[in-house]
């Protein structure tokens, strides 16, 4: 459906040039989904837009089906075809950018029907027919007549999707759909691309979203630094990476550090700084929630009166797992330690199953376990109770 033949791409001249894209080949199958992953600036969002023709590359041919939107001259150099050529190609693809880009001043079926019926000829009762089938795809039928200012942004994103669909594409290519999302809205729209990927839509999608990509597309491209750097299926990316930066980026852990040096500490303070660290990574709200409680059970079993205490919250997006490490006070001894539990209430209380924070804190997590550092202090490691 797509072919891409040595795509080169670069910004800026002299000292400040960057060769986004360095010549980069690609083609994607019928009813493939390809996600693409990778740091940010290497490339993905330029492949993309180079490839919906919102970017001129400066080499390399560009394809759908048998129509060259650009080829390559003897020197490589990319010549793009006439405006009408280009406008058949364009009929092939739809896009979905991250901030919908619906047409604030019509309705939402408006917005479904002004592209088919000035684009592809179809006729107004046509036209609607398709976009209530559309919008009840993509659970909206009741918003038909809605404005886009009166839907959430969850909604938004799904309305522009199935005004992409409306126009028939081969391909539906994504540019990072839930990146200008609520936290909370993530998962709805998420739930419509996989929803697509099952009828066999072919989709081609640059998101961050690790564990959508995992679980959802057919085949990764891992990109860093202007090139495919590794792809394979996501089996091979993220449980069985070849290389060495691809490990690195599958594996990374993010991190939220904080130390706590009394019991007057700021807890909204700390809370407030967790969720922002939460809505970054798109941890959804019922985590965000889990995470505050545990820190604030274990606060009340640690002896703050002891010393400081650190705090990590780690964050794994291959697997998305998260974790909570606590590093005791000096001097204090073990918390897992029920056996010993008469002694708590000297040096901290000791987890301890008759009490209510014991029971909250096994509650929330799947496993606990203690490591003492080299400087002789403990570290209690929880691990978070995955829930869907
Ligand atoms: P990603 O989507 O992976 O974050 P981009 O495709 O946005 O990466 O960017 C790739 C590289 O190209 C980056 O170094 C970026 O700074 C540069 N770049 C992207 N767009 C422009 C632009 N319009 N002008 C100059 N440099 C750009």
């Amino acid at each position: 459906i797509l072919r891409v033949e040595n795509l080169c791409k670069t910004y800026g001249e002299g000292k400040n040039e960057v060769k986004a894209l360095d010549h980069i080949s690609f083609s994607v199958n019928k009813g493939e989904f390809i996600a693409i992953i990778g740091p940010s600036g290497s490339g993905k969002s330029t492949l993309l837009r180079c490839a919906t023709l919102l970017e001129t590359m400066d080499g390399g041919d560009l394809i759908y089906l048998d129509d060259y939107a650009a080829k390559a001259d003897e020197n490589g150099k990319a010549v793009y075809g006439d405006k009408e050529v280009l406008q058949g190609v364009k009929k092939h693809f739809g896009l979905v950018f991250q901030n919908f880009n619906l047409f604030n001043h019509l309705s939402i079926l408006e917005n479904l029907c002004v592209a088919p019926m000035d684009l592809l000829g179809m006729g107004k009762e046509e036209a609607r027919a398709q976009a209530m089938e559309l919008l009840g795809m993509v659970g909206l039928a009741e918003k038909a007549d809605a404005m886009p200012s009166q839907l959430s942004g969850g909604q938004k994103q799904r309305a522009a999707i199935a005004r992409c669909l409306s126009m028939k594409p081969q391909i539906i290519l994504f540019d990072e759909p839930t990146s200008a999302l609520d936290p909370t809205m993530v998962s709805e729209v998420l739930a419509v691309i996989r929803n697509l990927a099952q009828q066999g839509m072919t989709m081609m999608i640059v998101t961050h979203e690790m564990e959508f990509a995992k679980n959802v597309s057919s085949r990764i491209f891992y990109m860093d630094q202007g090139i495919i750097y590794e792809e394979g299926t996501p089996q091979q990316i993220f449980e069985n990476p070849q290389k060495e930066r691809t490990r690195t980026f599958i594996n990374r852990i993010r991190e939220y550090r904080c130390t706590i040096r009394s019991k007057d500490y700021d807890l909204y303070g700390m809370q407030g700084e967790m969720t922002r660290f939460c809505n970054k990574y798109f941890i959804n709200s019922n985590t965000q929630f889990r995470i505050q409680l545990l820190a604030e059970e274990m606060l009340h079993l640690v002896p703050l009166h002891m010393g400081e205490v650190e705090i990590a919250l780690n964050y794994s997006e291959k697997n998305s797992s998260i974790s909570m490490e606590f590093l005791l006070p000096k001097g204090c001894r073990s918390i897992l330690n029920l056996e010993d539990s008469g002694n708590g209430a000297k040096d901290g209380n000791y987890l301890n199953p008759d009490n209510l924070e014991t029971s909250i804190i096994q509650g929330l997590c799947d496993s606990m376990e203690e490591k003492v550092t080299e400087d002789n202090r403990i570290k209690l490691i929880l691990t978070l109770r995955k829930q869907d």
